[in-house]
């Protein structure tokens, strides 16, 4: 069982996430691009690190593995056929792992990077509620860059994402909300759940405090990259590209292009 998922602020917006077992002393982290914050908590709390979870090889999510392994002894998963090798497991679609009893199925969701994988705890699998951690394919609001990959291997990856239990929380690696609520905004103007949500992720930031995680709900809702087959995207992408948009593919490639230069 774990009792709570806790934000460790790394870098100017990363999010080391971090969770320890009921039963012991042990943690584990995810996505630790830096050590040295990880140390500090570990210290301050009197917590032992025993396992790190990799989603995707980039640096920000990797570089503080060589440092940690220095200090603990800690099991490593994270993608096969990566860029990254400090791993001790590697990790493909269908795999499952079990940490402190919650057992985590691994998605594959290439597109911000070819390697990049999602862990998900369903809440039949010891978690109250399912947990997702995604690195960085879905965000608060938005979705990660493709740099590896291209536009319809993203789709479908976020579609996988979409299909999951909404009541799903949606730990992701960035405190991009704000901007990407920005960009949501003006691509989906109309959507009243949406300018609720700009009030209530400004509220939280105004006070410090993380908007994640986020939901699954929450973003069917609100996500433009989640909402191709809406008519109010459709009709942003048609505007900007002044062209039919064919199919949800489409409009994803247009508003993913648009949101680069937004
Ligand atoms: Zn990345």
């Amino acid at each position: 069982m774990i009792e709570k998922i806790h934000p460790i602020p790394a870098f100017t917006d990363n999010y080391i996430w971090l969770f320890k077992d009921s039963a012991s002393n042990n943690a584990c982290v995810v996505d630790p691009g830096d050590a040295e914050p990880v140390l500090a908590y570990l210290e301050e709390n009197g917590l032992n690190l025993s396992h790190i979870l990799i989603t995707h090889h980039h640096p920000d999510h990797t570089a503080g593995v060589a440092k940690l392994l220095s200090r603990y002894k800690a099991t490593v998963y994270g993608p096969s056929d990566s860029p990254f090798k400090n791993t001790s497991e590697r990790l493909q679609e269908g795999d499952e792992i079990e940490v402190y009893g919650l057992k985590f199925k691994i998605m594959n969701i290439p597109g911000h990077t070819l390697d990049h994988i999602a862990y998900f705890c369903d809440a039949s699998s010891g978690s109250p509620v399912p947990t997702l951690f995604c690195g960085d394919t879905l965000f608060a609001a938005g979705c990660g860059r493709i740099f590896e990959g291209n536009p319809a291997m993203m789709y479908e990856s976020l579609q996988k994402l979409a299909e999951l239990d909404p009541q799903s929380r949606v730990y992701c690696t960035h405190e991009y909300t704000l901007a990407n609520l920005a960009f949501a905004t003006a691509a989906d103007p109309e959507n009243t759940a949406l300018q609720e949500r700009v009030i209530a992720a400004k509220n939280k930031r105004e006070n410090d405090i993380p908007t994640l995680p986020s939901s699954i709900a929450l973003e069917l809702a609100t996500n433009p990259f989640l909402r191709c087959s809406e008519q109010g995207l459709i009709k942003s992408a048609e505007s900007r590209n002044e062209s039919t948009q064919a199919n949800a593919v489409d409009v994803f490639t247009t508003l993913r292009q648009w949101k680069d230069n937004f």
